[in-house]
């Protein structure tokens, strides 16, 4: 079996580890990037905040997110301890736009971007086989192909799910159980008002809503797993919450609601450790966000900065930087966790309901530790 060598093994093409592949191609390194996906799918995660724009510029990749003509949004709508619905403006801000996206589309934008830097994309793949350490390195075996990789450094970008690190013994310590179930309505128009997104809290969680650049509205009910699993099928869940949501459901009332929803994990989470001996995890793999902050993009192209740079200093002899990195991304969960309590501390309209009295008076699952997700013999 042949062997490819490289410098960095990156498991996971979403905006953190593409972000990554790009920064280091750039500095020079011979960097794979193995993704699953061979064709990208719709997924959620469509709403960018103004300081996404800064990022994006440094990261050299502005003028391909303007030609995807992304959904530009100056204001956004929110029903949050109060049923009457608000406007906050993003006039103020320096950026003064925040933008709604194809997901899709962006993913791939950042994975074509990376692979323009010279960065090897494996797409279609998935990690079978695992040996080695960080003194010798590492050696993946890949799914379908008869070729394996060696590298220095190995990262895991594989989201929320964290499977390198898990392979390597770093547990996920989780908060909630948070979930999204997803409604896709079509039938919008594509050009139109501008029209910001909208959250609006009700009883068993919340809503969010966003118009893509595609016309579609996306309704998400974002609310906790044993709450949905009590409710049957999550279409019928979902359409039926809608009732309880009048914000909402105007939103949405002229359009052709979907056949099926999508659910999606969303818990509050981060590794134990985000990094050790040879490898290190970015974006939602290494801290996962609760979608309320609309900031888990932002915070994935943030951990590849940072992880760049460590990558670059630990390469040439900072025997610390790995640690450094990790006690990073574990003070950076506490600065969110406590941002997150404030925020749904500010909705006090049903403190009995099961979703909120978790949250508000601060029952949840503290610091449990959820390890068993990974088959024995196989990654990925
Ligand atoms: C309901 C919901 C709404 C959200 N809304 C927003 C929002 O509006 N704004 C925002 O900024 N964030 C939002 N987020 C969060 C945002 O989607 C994530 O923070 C972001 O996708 C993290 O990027 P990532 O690259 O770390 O992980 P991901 O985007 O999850 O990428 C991981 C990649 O790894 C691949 N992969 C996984 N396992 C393997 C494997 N074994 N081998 C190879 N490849 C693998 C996956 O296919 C995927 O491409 C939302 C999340 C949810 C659940």
């Amino acid at each position: 079996m042949s062997v490819r060598a490289f410098d960095v093994a990156i498991v996971g093409a979403g905006p953190a580890g593409s972000a990554l592949a790009l920064r280091l191609a750039r500095a020079g390194a011979r960097v794979a990037l193995i993704e699953r996906q061979r064709e990208r799918a719709f997924r959620v995660g469509e709403t960018l905040p103004p300081a996404i724009a800064p990022r994006l510029q440094r990261l050299g990749v502005w003028d391909r997110f303007i030609d995807m003509r992304p959904r530009a949004s100056d204001h956004m709508l929110s029903s949050w301890g109060a049923a009457e619905l608000q406007s906050q403006s993003f006039i103020a801000h320096p950026h003064q736009h925040g933008w709604q996206i194809d997901r899709a589309r962006f993913d791939a934008m950042l994975a074509q971007a990376a692979v323009d830097a010279g960065a090897v994309l494996h797409a279609g793949c998935r990690v079978r086989g695992l040996d080695g350490d960080g003194a010798a390195g590492w050696r993946l075996q890949i799914e379908g192909s008869e070729a394996a990789l060696h590298a220095r450094w190995l990262v895991d970008a594989s989201g929320r799910s964290a499977r390198m690190a898990a392979r390597l013994g770093s547990e996920r310590i989780r908060i909630d159980d948070l979930i999204g179930v997803a409604l896709l309505f079509a039938g919008g128009d594509e050009g139109g008002a501008p029209r910001g997104p909208m959250i609006e809290a009700v009883r068993d969680g919340w809503w969010y809503a966003a118009r893509l650049p595609g016309g579609e509205e996306l309704a998400v009910f974002m609310t906790d797993a044993d709450l949905l699993q009590g409710g049957g099928d999550p279409t019928d869940f979902a359409l039926g919450r809608l009732a309880a949501a009048p914000h909402t459901k105007r939103r949405v009332q002229d359009l052709r609601p979907p056949s099926r929803a999508s659910v999606w994990p969303a818990a509050s989470q981060r590794l134990a450790c985000a990094a050790g001996a040879g490898w290190l995890a970015v974006g939602d793999a290494a801290l996962g966000r609760d979608p309320l902050s609309s900031s888990g993009i932002d915070f994935a192209l943030a951990s590849a900065e940072l992880a760049c740079a460590t990558l670059v200093a630990a390469q040439s002899g900072d025997e610390a930087a790995i640690a450094r990195y990790a006690a990073a991304i574990a003070r950076d969960f506490d600065a969110y966790r406590a941002l997150r309590a404030q925020f749904y501390a500010l909705e006090r309209r049903w403190p009995d309901a099961p979703f909120w009295a978790r949250r508000v008076s601060g029952a949840q699952r503290g610091s449990e530790v959820d390890a068993g997700f990974e088959p024995a013999a196989q990654i990925g």
